[in-house]
């Protein structure tokens, strides 16, 4: 199958680690031109140098803030003279609950984890208007199923997965077509982050893993990006509006199963 990705403009927020490294790879593997936006720097010039500087891009920003977008969407633009899709996944699970947050907060936490993926849409819209280009948001399952104590992550989330759907009939017209993937249980930088909260993180691991259905194992980062390679190649051309989950049937499958 030929995802017909070759020289596509592909902007990736938070491409510099885990899932979105793992994005920016299969792009360049099927032949487009990633551009890594983040905020880790020297991440970013890490996997920039990886993938040859010719082929791929890195724009070092903290995404928080309309204009910082705006500049970094421009900045992503002008490399190539064009975008073709926009990958939003940069995103923190950063702990804000209803108990132990503040008002502040939870907005702080909006403003990490949802307001980017609007306004880097909002400011890559013509490029992509001109491309007839495709938008991937990363949401997660916690959208769905809540978590306890991150009540800032799981609005932003679910807000994303709306988003999604909205965004997928306001841009029909245009034949930018719009998708999610939601994953679960996928060891990150991130993950190990917070796994490391818990008094005893390898137990808490092995307790995740046994109920992951399919495998009894985390969903690689590979596996989230072949995903979205699909999503925006022209593969999927008739897909949009969709909530694709790639978690070994961990948010739907039977819990009785063994
Ligand atoms: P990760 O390992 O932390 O990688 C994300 C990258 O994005 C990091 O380099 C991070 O920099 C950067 N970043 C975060 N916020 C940013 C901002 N405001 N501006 C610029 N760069 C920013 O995370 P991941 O696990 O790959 O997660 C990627 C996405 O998948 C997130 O949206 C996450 O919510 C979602 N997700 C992940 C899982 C999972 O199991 N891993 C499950 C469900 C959903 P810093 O290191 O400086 O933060």
């Amino acid at each position: 199958m030929n995802f017909e990705l070759k020289d596509k403009v592909v902007l990736v927020t938070g491409g510099a680690k885990g899932i979105g490294a793992a994005i920016c790879r299969a792009a360049a593997q099927e032949g487009a031109l990633p551009v890594i936006v983040d905020r880790d720097e020297d991440a970013g010039r890490s996997l920039l140098a990886e993938l040859g500087a010719e082929r791929a891009r890195f724009v070092a920003a903290n995404l928080c803030g309309a204009d910082r977008c705006r500049e970094a969407v421009q900045q992503a633009e002008a490399f190539f003279g064009r975008l073709d899709s926009v990958v939003n996944n940069a995103g923190i699970n950063d702990g804000v609950g209803l108990e132990r947050g503040t008002p502040q907060q939870f907005r702080e936490s909006l403003e990490r984890n949802l307001l980017h993926y609007y306004d880097v849409a909002h400011f890559a819209f013509p490029a992509l208007q001109r491309a007839r280009g495709t938008i991937v948001n990363i949401a997660s399952k916690v959208a769905f199923t809540g978590q306890g104590n991150t009540s800032g992550y799981a609005a932003a989330k679910g807000g994303v997965v709306a988003l999604t759907r909205e965004w997928a009939a306001e841009l029909l017209p245009f034949g930018i077509r719009v998708n999610a993937v939601i994953p679960a249980e996928v060891m990150t930088p991130l993950y190990e982050q917070w796994l490391g909260q818990f008094a005893e993180p390898q137990q808490k691991l092995e307790l995740i893993i046994s109920r992951i259905p399919l495998g009894r194992r985390m969903t690689t980062i590979e596996e989230i990006a072949a995903t979205v390679m699909f999503l925006i190649s022209a593969q999927s051309s008739h897909t949009t509006g969709q909530l694709v989950f790639v978690d070994g049937g961990y948010v739907h499958l039977d819990r009785a199963l063994t």
